[in-house]
């Protein structure tokens, strides 16, 4: 939701330059609220589809509704996210137009939206246009841009609009819970562990863990406790490699990468980490990155600010006993 708001400032600062009004589309059920929220962003007025049928998200009615909501719209603004990411080609379709997702950084050319967006895993930013076809469809990526405060004091009209919901083919059948804690692409700050968070010779596992990949989980979450420690002291949240996910030492969503989690946290913590380049694709926006490693020779120091060359199993607990103590927790 956060970045919700983030779009509703990309908005404002769109209308203040090319005229027109910021809408706020909030679609759901009993949604009220948030159409109260996005209109204290800075939103001059809100359309909201509030039913029952859409109290739980599937991509069939979402498009239907947002395609014909938006239809007459200039600029359609959503946050990168899995779900915007389809739905945004879905409207684009029927609309036709197109979308330009991830992006961030804006300018005006010509009466349109000229958008930067990073390719090639975040090596090189591309430059792009959507000149003819209305409305020109943008993705924003999560924390590129700032956040607006919200003004209790700022009014604007709510109003619930008339929709088909077309086709409904999908039902949702229920939900799980992620482990996941905080959410990773909203964090400030993420700590993440990589391969390096299991090596460490130096530990014996129980005499009753014979087999050599269950030793290896076990060290990995005696690496992974440090590694959460030290994101819990920070209220952080905690990210990782593929390496470690694919080794099972942590759940899927945790995953920063090409392939994982796109973030662009104030401060990006790597121990044990490499630096593969779909590694950084998810992570070389953050604003500070410090890395943590025992190679001195390992690619992600060149992309770091702050290098520890180093055992992570040495550093990371006094670190994390340092800011305790300077954060006073
Ligand atoms: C199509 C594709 C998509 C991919 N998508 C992703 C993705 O989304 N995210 C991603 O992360 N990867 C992704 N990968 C995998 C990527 O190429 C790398 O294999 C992976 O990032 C490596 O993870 P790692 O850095 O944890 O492991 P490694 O490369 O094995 O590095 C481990 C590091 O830990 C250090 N180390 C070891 N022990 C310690 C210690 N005790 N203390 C400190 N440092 C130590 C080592 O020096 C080493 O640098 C993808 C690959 C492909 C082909």
């Amino acid at each position: 939701m956060p970045t919700s708001w983030e779009a509703v400032g990309v908005g404002t600062s769109l209308s203040e330059k090319l005229g027109g009004e910021v809408v706020a589309i909030v679609l759901g059920y009993e949604v009220e609220e948030f159409a109260q929220n996005a209109i204290e962003f800075g939103a001059g007025a809100a359309l909201m589809g509030d039913a029952p049928e859409l109290k739980d998200y599937r991509p069939e009615p979402f498009a239907s509704v947002l395609s014909q909501v938006a239809a007459d719209a200039e600029v359609l603004l959503f946050p990168t996210t899995g779900r915007t990411r389809e739905l945004a080609g879905m409207i684009a379709v029927d609309l036709e137009t197109g979308v330009i997702p991830d992006v961030i950084a804006i300018e005006i050319e010509d009466g349109s939206v000229l958008a930067t967006r990073p390719i090639y895993a975040g090596k090189l930013l591309t430059k792009v246009i959507c000149r003819e076809k209305r409305p020109q469809i943008l993705t924003l990526r999560s924390r590129a841009f700032a956040r607006p405060e919200p003004d209790p004091g700022h009014t604007g009209e709510i109003t619930q609009i008339e929709f088909d919901l077309g086709e409904i083919v999908t039902e949702v059948t229920g939900y799980s819970e992620s482990k996941a804690g905080v959410s990773l692409t909203d964090a400030a700050v993420i700590v993440s562990g990589g391969r390096g968070v299991s090596n460490n010779p130096r530990l014996s596992p129980p005499p009753e863990i014979t087999d050599e990949g269950e030793q290896e989980i076990w060290r990995a979450q005696q690496g992974f406790a440090l590694v959460g420690e030290l994101a819990k002291v920070l209220g952080a949240a905690m990210g990782a490699s593929r390496a470690a996910v694919d080794a099972g030492y942590i759940p899927y969503e945790h995953q920063v990468g090409q392939t994982g989690k796109v973030v662009s946290p104030d401060l990006y913590i790597a121990c044990g980490i490499s630096g593969a380049i779909q590694h950084l694709a998810g992570m070389r926006t953050s604003k500070t990155i410090v890395a943590i490693n025992r190679d001195p020779e390992a690619p992600i120091f060149k992309l770091a600010r702050f290098g520890i060359a180093g055992d992570l199993f040495d550093i990371l607990p006094p670190l994390t006993q340092t800011f305790r103590e300077r954060l006073g927790k």
